[in-house]
């Protein structure tokens, strides 16, 4: 039988590549190596500790710059920021909203929250992230377009906005799928929640669509606790995203005057401390991050039963988690492996159930999800830390 899958040999090319010292090999582990004690204990020292304070504009500040866009509006998690970013895109009850049925629940409640339905898009194979060719296909078969909206002919409801989603970090194909966005007048949201510091023919991810959503949950490439952050080049659309995020009150120095339901969404000045400092450590953390991406390569080289996923040629992934594909997609060896690299103190991950499988997404539209239900069965993320990436370098 070519190819079958030696798990021994997997784990050891694991524990290779990690320098594994027998210690529990965690999946992400933060990591603060930076000034994160001085900005907190100067939160606290000053009394700034809540929804305002210096940290949160020089977080929004530094974001900003490091994203190359005008504006930043952060938030306290990252599915806070999509929910937002869906109803500036001008998302209404009853809308369809293309995600990928490959990604984390965040992406399909976020559409939820908004009283609209997910519509269920296939993988491509070189990014993870939505296959465009397999959008414009499916649009040809079921949408239309009327006056200047999308429409899905079998539901009769409006399609809205495709929200791509960067897997991992690998960037989707964002040139391809805008193409597609703007010849069906949908508006493109990016979920950059996994990939701050991943680029697309160069430029970061976050800035390619109408608005961008980012995660700095604990698990996330840098952390602010639970936190998250908007991005966008329209100065309308960031002035309205701060407005909804702070309860909609008009400014005034003492009357309480809100002109909509807005949310209280924003970030805490000691979360956005934390956020500063590991900011100033993210360059730091993607060389470690490549380093270890190529120490898996490197080992898993000739390896036969699987592959590190690599980058597509347009892209540089941030690697925030490492992903190995093994070449079944037969369930019972992926979970064999999942069992024994775990109970060997390296951990390892399958990727998330697939959203349509989930009962509560289970009866929104979509198009054929092969792909995806392929993947499924084969991906296996690996641990990938910084720390796995700089142990042994000095
Ligand atoms: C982490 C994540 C989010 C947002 O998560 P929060 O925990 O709310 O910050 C959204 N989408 C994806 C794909 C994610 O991985």
């Amino acid at each position: 039988m070519a190819n079958s899958f030696d798990q021994q040999k997997a784990l050891s090319l694991i524990r290779q590549a990690i320098h594994h010292d027998g210690q529990f090999a965690p999946l992400h582990e933060p990591r603060f190596s930076g000034r994160e004690n001085d900005y907190l204990k100067d939160c606290i020292d000053t009394g700034w500790v809540s929804s305002v304070g210096s940290y949160v504009d020089r977080f929004e500040k530094d974001m900003a710059t490091y994203c190359d866009v005008p504006y930043a509006i952060a938030v306290m998690n990252g599915t806070a920021a999509l929910h937002v970013c869906l109803l500036l895109a001008g998302v209404k009850p009853g809308d369809e909203i293309l995600i990928p049925t490959l990604t984390f629940i965040a992406t399909a409640n976020a559409v939820h929250y908004c009283g609209a339905t997910p519509h269920f898009c296939d993988s491509d194979t070189s990014s993870l992230g939505i296959n465009a060719e397999k959008l414009e296909t499916h649009l040809n078969d079921i949408a239309e377009i009327r006056g200047d909206t999308c429409y899905n002919r079998q539901t009769g409801n409006p399609i809205r906005v495709l929200m791509p989603m960067h897997c991992f970090g690998h960037p989707s194909d964002l040139d391809a799928l805008l193409d597609v966005a703007n010849r069906w007048h949908i508006a493109l949201v990016e979920d950059a929640a996994e990939s701050l510091g991943s680029l697309y023919k160069g430029k970061p991810t976050g800035q390619h669509g109408l608005l961008s959503a980012v995660s700095f949950n604990g698990n996330k490439i840098i952390t602010t606790g639970g936190g998250g952050i908007i991005l966008t080049r329209d100065e309308g659309l960031a002035k309205r995203a701060k407005h909804l995020t702070t309860t909609a009150k008009q400014p005034h120095p003492y009357e309480f005057y809100h002109d909509e339901v807005g949310f209280n969404y924003r970030m805490p000045n000691l979360n956005a401390a934390l956020g500063v400092a590991q900011l100033e450590q993210l360059d730091g953390f993607l060389a470690a991050k490549k380093h270890l991406a190529d120490a898996y390569h490197e080992a898993f080289r000739g390896f036969g039963g699987g592959y590190i996923f690599g980058d597509a040629d347009y892209a540089q992934s941030n690697n925030w988690l490492i992903a190995l594909i093994l070449d079944t997609s037969d369930l019972k060896t992926r979970n064999r492996f999942l069992e024994m690299s775990n109970a060997a103190g390296v951990m390892t991950r399958p990727v998330w159930k697939l959203m349509h499988h989930l009962k509560v997404y289970a009866d929104c539209p979509a198009m054929d999800l092969s792909k995806a239900e392929d993947l499924e069965g084969r991906i296996i993320n690996l641990p990938s830390s910084v720390k796995h990436g700089i142990q042994h370098d000095t």
